[in-house]
């Protein structure tokens, strides 16, 4: 492994869920659903494998239709308009969009800020364009109001002349944050003011419970300087099919595909198909995705608290992050080693997504998006710690 890569060996991810299968334990850590996503998108992909659509290399940018349905859903949920054909690209998932944005961007010793904690493929793809991560770190805040805040100031503080861009992320991962309109608005200012360029990872843009997303391209100056990734995965509880997307103006969407071709030319074609048609679910899809989560988060969220962890009770995605000090715990890579044989259940050390450990050592991250069953059972478990 080369230097750039050293210390990016096996991702937390796929340690955690090998743990989860050796220990028989029920797997909170990976943050994937249990249960497949609509019926009738399955049936999309399989109409379109056995009707030939998309088994031969697709378009380099996505086949229309799924481009076209993007598209679509940034002018229906968002309100921004993009031309599919010059300002939409279909990746392998948002961590293709994400490798792909920073390999066109970055200049070698370019400095990237990015919210900590940090998923992880960050900080690697960072690395791999040769660039250097600044960390600006979210802390959970005292009392009342969202969990987990951003210190403008720091933010501030953070860019330099070497500055290029600044990667967001909202709803955000580990913490379940989602910044506020005030706070995309300090960060929109300062990227026109200091003329830089935001990646923006919106995976979780309908998986909010408190609050609203804004994306940040929708904020005055922000289109021409941004690239706004999603995916299908979270959205449509299809992980495994790894479809996201990048929307941005023509020159940004084209230099992400230049970076994008010769990483995998181009992505499964008869997913493509299948995603354009959930795309255009209705409106209660949407809901009733969000509401089912919410339950989840509550009902995890009630059981963390009640089997001893203080919870920072997220406003978005499908993770809850708790602290461990109540329990008597300071160091969460050595508890979440320890949960399985313990109470069976897996979570995810938060500190693997900071760089100042510190910051994140004794937090820990929970997955809700599990059938309710398999939530109370882990509940149980957990409750039993102590
Ligand atoms: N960004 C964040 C914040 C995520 O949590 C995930 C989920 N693994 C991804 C990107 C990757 O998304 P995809 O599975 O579409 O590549
Ligand atoms: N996004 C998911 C998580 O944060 C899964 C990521 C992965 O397996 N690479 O848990």
């Amino acid at each position: 492994l080369n230097r750039r890569l050293a210390g990016f060996g096996t991702t937390v991810f796929a340690e955690m869920s090998a743990l989860a299968v050796r220990t028989g334990s029920i797997n909170l850590g990976q943050g994937f659903p249990d249960t497949d996503g609509p019926e009738q998108v399955r049936e999309a992909a399989v109409r379109a494998l056995r009707e030939g659509r998309g088994n031969q290399y697709p378009p380099g940018p996505g086949v229309p239709e799924l481009r076209t349905a993007i598209a679509g859903h940034q002018r229906r949920f968002h309100g921004l308009e993009y031309d599919p054909d010059t300002e939409v690209l279909v990746t392998a998932g948002a961590t293709e969009a994400i490798a792909a944005a920073l390999l066109a961007l970055v200049e070698p010793g370019d400095e990237v800020i990015a919210l900590e904690p940090y998923y992880d493929s960050y900080a690697a793809c960072v690395a791999m364009a040769g660039g250097t991560r600044v960390p600006v770190t979210l802390r959970p805040s005292p009392g009342p109001g969202p969990a987990y805040r951003l210190d403008l100031d720091e933010l501030r503080d953070a860019v330099t002349g070497r500055t290029r861009l600044i990667l967001l992320n909202t709803p955000h991962n580990p913490t379940g944050t989602v910044l506020t309109r005030e706070e995309l608005t300090a960060i929109a200012e300062l990227a026109v003011e200091r003329d830089l360029l935001v990646v923006t990872d919106e995976v979780y843009e309908h998986l909010v419970f408190d609050g609203e997303h804004i994306p940040i391209a929708s904020l005055p100056g922000m289109r021409e300087r941004t690239v706004s990734i999603s995916s299908a995965g979270k959205t449509f509880s299809f992980t495994g099919w790894k479809v996201g997307w990048v929307t941005g103006t023509p020159e940004l969407v084209s230099a992400v595909r230049s970076a994008k071709q010769y990483l995998t030319y181009v992505s499964a074609g008869p997913f493509q198909y299948a995603v354009a048609e959930a795309l255009a679910l209705p409106d209660s899809y949407y809901t009733a995705l969000r509401e089912d989560l919410r339950a989840k988060r509550d009902l995890l969220a009630g059981g963390l608290e009640a089997a001893g962890f203080t919870v920072h009770r997220p406003a978005g995605t499908y993770f809850v992050t708790t602290d461990i000090r109540p329990l008597g715990e300071s160091d969460g890579v050595a508890f979440c080693r320890a949960l399985p044989e313990r109470c069976g259940v897996v979570a995810v050390p938060n500190a693997v997504f900071y760089d100042h450990a510190a910051e994140g050592a004794h937090f820990v991250r929970f997955a809700f998006c599990k059938r309710e069953e398999v939530l109370r059972e882990a509940v149980e478990r957990l409750g039993a710690l102590s």
